[in-house]
């Protein structure tokens, strides 16, 4: 039976971790080892616990009201081929997808050269916030969001035009030298 490596259970009821009402899924797993990171526990590829697919399909069925699930942890791209799985089976039900990763979607393109399965992870995701958490960059006014360097990308969009595009409602910047939330500029 396939199994993906867990570093909680599924969440539910989130209203942070993407729009609407979300459940969670916490991947064990992250090599990138951002300074600041608040999941320190998840980083060890080889921590957390073992969970069939199958049980958190039978979770992530019993949902009711959610409109999607997030990946997160972790990064769910060390878990490509369970993370493929279930955000599959997820849009087969009827439930967005929202992951965050700490590569950039630009990374994930060539990386994509080697593993093809990457590619098909993203066409299951509808957005990605992208890029590794820098702690120099860290704001409370970005939706979603821990640091500035971060995107929230529309996935399909960036996938046609081949280059991260962000979604439109996210594409603001906080002025420098101001006060994270006295401004925010659109661009
Ligand atoms: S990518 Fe995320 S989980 Fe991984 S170290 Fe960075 S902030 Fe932490």
């Amino acid at each position: 039976m396939a199994k993906i490596r867990l570093a909680a259970p599924l969440q539910t009821d989130s209203i942070v971790d993407g729009e609407g009402l979300r459940a969670v899924v916490w991947t064990q797993g992250c090599i990138h080892n951002c300074e600041g990171c608040h999941n320190p526990e998840t980083h060890d590829l080889k921590g957390g616990y073992l969970e069939d697919i199958d049980n958190l399909k039978k979770d992530i069925l019993a949902l009711e009201h959610h409109d999607g699930i997030t990946l997160s942890g972790g990064d769910p791209f060390v878990q490509i081929d369970a993370c493929l799985e279930i955000a599959t089976f997820c849009k087969e039900n009827n439930l967005n997808i929202w992951c965050y990763t700490g590569y950039t979607f630009e990374q994930l393109m060539i990386m994509n050269k080697h593993n093809k399965q990457i590619i098909k992870l993203l066409e299951q995701i509808d957005v990605l916030i992208d890029g590794k958490f820098i702690l120099a960059e860290k704001s409370y006014a970005c939706p979603f969001r821990g640091s500035k360097n971060q995107r929230v990308l529309d996935v399909k969009e960036s996938l046609k035009a081949n280059k991260a595009v962000i979604l439109k409602k996210y594409r603001i910047q906080e002025k420098v030298n101001l006060n994270a939330y006295d401004e925010l500029v659109f661009i």
